[in-house]
């Protein structure tokens, strides 16, 4: 399977009681316990279900190593339409399976999971977070610390595309406008920034319109939107041989979880004078949340690590410039080099 890359630990639960169909996969503990969210999705198949376990949890070893976190990477999927499947007895069934790693695997809410659903798998185990927080305490929904991430990360993809030192009159696109694509359009404006927004649910569609007067796009226009800043924040593999061709912005800056359908696509883009921020560096805010929500640290700490990331892709921008190469290559080699540097650091 082209997805697996090495990973160290594959587990399938089933459980015929609640209808738990679950998989969670264990990419790297290098650099400390495996942490992901946890994904509920009607996949059409196990196939495609292992599929995308081995390719988002791989996604968090680099994430987190790229963060500086000591964690290594992993996610679960659970197979199951969220709109209709969910009970509590399912994520205390999935708790007991992820309790059954003894520690290896940290779950958290993802696409289709809450910070209710994980109330529930800590019913059944204490390696979880994403749960509510006590005033002045790390934790809660990871989703507005992801935009936190991703609005300081075109901040400073613009100022070193663009040359410009805030958002005032920069014009954004923003595919999708969910849990993190809501509070990204609330900081850009709040910046001056011009917004254009477009989502498959036209009421969240509206409430941006309305509360922060950006322009409602079509679903199938909002990539080719002619603006400085396109920012995916809905979906993965939306930046591919049939998109790229026809992309008019200057930065690719946004939250979605594997924005490139192939690392050749981010050639494009470069060939293209297009600047990519690598999505799992730009979006690490939540993880950042929910590392320190499970250390039991405190929110100014999750924010003066979020703060860190545009530092980190300023980085990794200068160095696809000065050794002509792609930001997406850089920032790969950049999270092998963590990941291997620390498997020595271990073994020794
Ligand atoms: P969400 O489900 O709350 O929001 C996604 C939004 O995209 C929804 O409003 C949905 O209607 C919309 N959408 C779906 N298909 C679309 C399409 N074809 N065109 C336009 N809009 C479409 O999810 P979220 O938590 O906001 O996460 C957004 C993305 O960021 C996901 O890819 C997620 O994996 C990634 N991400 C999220 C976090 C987090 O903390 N929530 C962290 C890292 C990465």
């Amino acid at each position: 399977m082209r997805e697996f890359d090495g990973h160290e630990l594959v587990v399938f639960g089933n459980d015929v009681a609640t209808g738990l169909r679950a998989i969670i996969a264990i990419h790297s503990t290098a650099r400390g316990p495996a942490a992901g969210g946890c994904r509920m999705w009607p996949y059409v198949s196990t196939q495609e279900a292992v599929s995308d376990v081995l390719r988002l949890s791989r996604g968090m070893s680099y994430k987190n190593a790229m963060a500086n976190l000591e964690l290594g990477g992993g996610k679960a999927v659970i197979i199951g339409d969220s709109r209709k499947a969910k009970t509590p007895e399912l994520f205390q069934a999935f708790g007991r399976m992820v309790d059954s790693l003894g520690g290896r695997y940290i779950t958290a809410e993802d696409v289709g999971t809450t910070t209710a659903d994980m109330a529930n798998v800590a019913r059944a185990t204490r390696f979880v977070a994403g749960l509510g927080a006590a005033p002045g305490a790390a934790g809660g929904d990871p989703g507005p610390k992801t935009a936190l991430g991703v609005y300081l990360g075109i901040r400073a993809a613009v100022k070193f595309r663009l040359g410009r030192a805030d958002l005032s009159d920069v014009s954004v696109a923003v595919q999708g406008v969910g849990g993190v694509g809501y509070h990204l359009c609330a900081l850009l404006a709040a910046d001056g920034a011009r917004l254009s927004v477009a989502d498959v649910r036209p009421a969240a569609v509206q409430r941006v319109c309305e509360e922060f007067a950006a322009q409602p796009l079509a679903v199938e226009e909002i990539m080719a939107a002619d603006v400085d800043v396109l920012s995916p924040c809905a979906l993965g593999a939306v930046l591919n041989s049939q998109s790229s061709p026809r992309l008019r912005a200057r930065v690719i800056a946004g939250a979605a979880n594997n924005q490139l359908a192939q690392g050749q696509d981010g050639t494009a883009l470069s060939t293209m004078g297009i600047l990519y921020a690598p999505d799992y560096v730009i979006n690490a805010g939540g993880i950042i949340s929910v590392s320190r929500e499970y250390q039991g640290g405190s929110e100014a700490q999750v924010l003066a690590d979020i703060e860190r990331i545009p530092l980190r892709l300023t980085e990794i921008f200068e160095r696809a410039r000065r050794e002509n190469r792609t930001t997406n290559a850089v920032a790969d080699d950049m999270a092998r080099e963590r990941l291997g540097h620390r498997a020595q650091q271990l073994v020794a």
